[in-house]
Order: structure tokens, then C-alpha cells, then sequence
């Protein structure tokens, strides 16, 4: 496959000739929809693996590369660890499944479909009912730059206050949560949980959600000692952000993460 460097980043100096991950290009359509296909059933493991599962609660979507208004998504009440290639549904933003045997999540799709609707440059995009997630919403605050991580977050998520509470099953209320996730990566929907997007990949959308979950864990276990902490100056928070908040950067802390889940879940692309 050939592939091309996307960005330089702090963690890629000029090391010609070395291994490092490259994102890849495709020839045709069909051979990237089966690359990004794969690479959803690993954010789904990824998403097991991390103990971000709930019952049948969580989709994670990502559009098709030649249909852009058909996407790819989990089967409803399938265990993230056992999502694979032949149970991945596709479809559209009315929530008629075009492929695949497979229900659809309804609530999954009242939200993912009004997102990538509202915003074509979303690719992919993540929502769990995780443990520290939803306590985290449960508050209705934006997390605070208190590490480098978190800070990849500064001034690039959203609380959105709207339907948060009740299951969204109605269109109208995906429509107010697409409205309020606008140019931003991520968004902490309050008595919910949390939501992450990406304009690259799948990867770097579940990367993204995987290290909001970790903020919003940090975030309370610090609140819990009842002692303020201190926190990254605004201008240092954003500094940060460029440097290590772009999507980029997500997709490459999701290599190893990919490469250790072709080795221990065999029948991932069964
Ligand atoms: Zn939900």
C-alpha cells in the first residue's frame, strides 16, 4: 500500500529511513471502505478493551469514503468485543440499514446521523455511557487543562445541556445536539455521557473518546481530594492543544493500540 506522510509532528523530527506509522492512501473507493471498515470493528475492540461498554448502549461511526451520507456503525445489542467485518451495518441518515443483517441502535442513530448530517467534515464519530464519562456529565462543566492530555481538550469541547437527560429517540433532539457540536472535537452531553468526533478517522475519533474518558476519570479523582489544582495557563493549554490535540496525533496513538488488537483478537475480520 503506498503510503505518505501526513504531518509533521513534535513526535515525527526529521528520522528518515526509521519505522514509524504512516497513514495510509488508497487507490480506490472500495479499498479504502474496506481499510476503514476494519479499522471500526478495532475501535469497537478498543472500546471493549478499555471496559467502555454498557449493555447495548455505544455506537461508533464513520462515513462511507464513496457515499458520504451512508456510514458504518456497530449492531445494536452486539458486545463491543464481538463486533467484526460481517456484522458492521451501513446506514443512512434516515436510519434504514443498507447493509448488513444486524438491528439498528435507534438512539445511535437519531445522534450520529444528525451530527454527520449537520457537519460533512465529521468522519467518524464516538458515544459510550461510560463510568467517569457520565458521572463527569453529570456535572455539566467543562473539564479544566490540569495535564498535558487534558489539554488537548482546552477550548475544543462543549457541554450541551439540550436532551440530556432522557434517551434521545427523536430526531429533533439529535438536531439540537448536532447544532451544539459545532467545531469541536469533543462534547460532554450533561446526565449522558460523552461524545468525540474526528475530521481523519475512526481512530482518531475513538483515540479521542478513549482519552476524554481518562480526563474525566483524572478530573474527578483530583476533585475528590477537595484540594484546587493547578492548573495549565491558557496560553500554554493551547500551545499544547496544537501540538498534541490534532487528529493526527490521535490517529497515532491509536497504531499501537490497532497493532495489539490484530495480534490478541484474532476473528476481528471474520
Ligand atoms: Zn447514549
Amino acid at each position: 500500500m503506498p503510503a505518505k506522510t501526513e504531518r509533521i509532528s513534535v513526535y515525527q523530527p526529521e528520522q528518515e529511513g526509521r519505522e514509524f506509522p504512516q497513514v495510509p492512501v488508497f487507490a480506490t473507493a472500495a479499498e479504502e471502505r474496506d481499510h476503514r471498515k476494519r479499522r471500526l470493528v478495532a475501535a469497537c475492540r478498543a472500546f471493549a478493551a478499555h471496559g467502555l461498554d454498557y449493555g447495548f448502549a455505544g455506537h461508533l461511526t464513520v462515513r462511507d469514503p464513496e457515499f458520504p451520507a451512508l456510514y458504518w456503525t456497530n449492531p445494536m445489542a452486539v458486545h463491543f468485543a464481538d463486533v467484526k467485518l460481517s456484522n458492521l451495518l451501513l446506514a443512512d441518515h434516515d436510519g434504514r440499514v443498507r447493509e448488513g443483517r444486524h438491528a439498528l441502535n435507534r438512539a445511535g442513530f437519531v445522534l450520529h446521523s444528525a451530527v454527520h448530517e449537520a457537519h460533512p467534515d465529521i468522519v467518524a464519530m464516538c458515544h459510550a455511557h461510560t463510568v467517569y464519562g457520565v458521572a463527569w456529565a453529570a456535572m455539566g462543566r467543562l473539564l479544566d487543562p490540569i495535564t498535558q492530555d487534558a489539554c488537548c481538550f482546552f477550548e475544543d469541547h462543549v457541554v450541551i445541556a439540550d436532551e440530556g437527560g432522557a434517551v434521545t429517540v427523536e430526531r429533533d433532539a439529535g438536531k439540537k445536539v448536532a447544532a451544539a457540536f459545532t467545531g469541536v472535537k469533543a462534547a460532554i452531553h450533561r446526565n449522558h455521557g460523552l461524545m468525540t468526533a474526528s475530521r481523519h478517522s475512526i481512530e482518531s475519533a475513538a483515540f479521542w473518546f478513549i482519552a476524554l474518558e481518562r480526563c474525566c476519570r483524572q478530573q474527578l479523582m483530583i476533585e475528590a481530594t477537595g484540594r484546587p489544582p493547578v492548573l495549565v495557563p491558557p496560553e500554554r493549554a493551547r500551545y499544547s492543544r496544537e501540538h498534541v490535540g490534532s487528529d493526527y496525533i490521535s490517529w497515532l496513538h491509536f497504531q499501537p493500540i490497532y497493532d495489539r488488537l490484530v495480534r490478541t483478537d484474532a476473528d476481528m475480520f471474520d
